[in-house]
């Protein structure tokens, strides 16, 4: 089978590599959809903590696949049902896990990061981190269900009110992610402070009401950064109504520090969220508001590509022009 790996220092090829063993509670999963996004060009790049990645690495954490082996000791799922796999591998024994808060499990332990990924023709992984898919969801809304549980994790910490005003700042991914999910907590008007005009149109894809380039003065309940933007997020806090929450979901680098102003949180009475990855709670909704049709993020996928074609997906990922939503591997197809 073939996998795309990486060296970090920009370095990445395609490798041939004999089928994969099976564990006893493991299943094997043929990828029929992988995503790449900016955290993968910042692995192939080296730019990643190093604590956070096992070099050489097969990339691809945004996945979908069908089952085409099953452990011995796995027995509630048959080959050939399409699957999405929790990529953050809890241990299930340490505090967090007992509590919960798989994101945080204390050995960290990642599918495309310290473990192979799904940028291959087979992946091994295990059976309890498995979610079937419903025949009614697209690949490519599957594909992105990794992204999408990173927006869950957080709307579900953030707890936005019914009827909130939203502003998302940024206009990647995770940004027009967030504007399709927060839906399903009926806000009252979502906006969008993008980056490119030409996400215009994928911003109202993802039901933006109003997308802009330049700030307005204009008050929200709601502020989620999605662009990693310091300077942006500093501003943010100004536009926040008493009350109001910030939810932090774009990293800006390991060096940048904003200044904000503690005064207006404090008489604001504003609260702020970072969020880390997804728990399996997160995951499982996720998994839920997709199968049961209520979300659908087949819009955001503008380019796709076969795996051998890694060059030109890579180039896309730096350079594509917008319009540029999602870039997928289709692999199994
Ligand atoms: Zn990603
Ligand atoms: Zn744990």
């Amino acid at each position: 089978m073939k996998s795309l790996i990486t060296y970090g220092h920009g370095q990445v090829e395609i490798i041939e590599s004999a089928e994969l063993a099976l564990l006893p509670d493991e299943v094997l999963v043929a990828p029929i959809a992988t995503g790449l996004c900016g955290t993968d060009l910042e692995i192939i790049d080296g730019k990643i903590d190093l604590s956070f990645v096992n070099y050489p690495i097969v990339l691809g954490h945004e996945w979908c696949g069908r089952v085409i082996k099953v452990g011995p000791n796995v027995n509630w799922i048959e080959e050939g049902v399409r699957v999405v796999v929790e990529g953050i591998i809890p241990c299930g024994t340490c505090f967090e896990c007992v509590d919960g808060n798989t994101n945080r499990c204390t050995t960290y332990d990642e599918v495309g990061f310290t473990r192979p990924g799904a940028a291959a023709g087979q992946i091994a992984v295990r059976a309890d981190l498995v979610h079937p898919i419903a025949d009614s969801v697209t690949d490519e809304s599957a594909a992105l269900v990794e992204p999408t549980a990173v927006v869950t994790q957080g709307l579900m910490k953030a707890q936005p009110n019914k009827g909130a005003k939203v502003l998302i700042i940024g206009d990647g991914t995770i940004a027009l992610i967030a504007a399709k999910l927060i839906r399903t907590w009926q806000p009252s008007e979502v906006h969008m402070l993008g980056l490119k005009e030409g996400q215009s149109l994928l911003a109202e894809q993802a039901g933006v009401d109003l997308f802009m380039i330049n700030p307005s003065s204009e008050k929200y309940d709601l502020i989620i950064d999605a662009s990693g933007a310091s300077s942006r997020i500093s501003e943010a806090i100004r536009q926040l109504v008493r009350g109001g929450c910030l939810l932090l979901l774009g990293f800006t680098g390991p060096d940048i520090s904003t200044p904000i102003s503690i005064d207006d949180l404090v008489n604001g009475d504003l609260s702020i969220f970072a969020s880390f990855g997804y728990s399996r709670n997160a995951w499982e909704k996720t998994v839920e508001l997709l199968n049961s049709g209520k979300v659908d993020l087949t819009f955001l996928v503008t380019h796709r590509f076969p795996l051998e074609s890694y060059h030109e997906a890579i180039d896309a990922l730096r350079h594509a022009p917008s319009p540029r939503g999602k870039i997928l591997f289709e692999i199994g197809k």
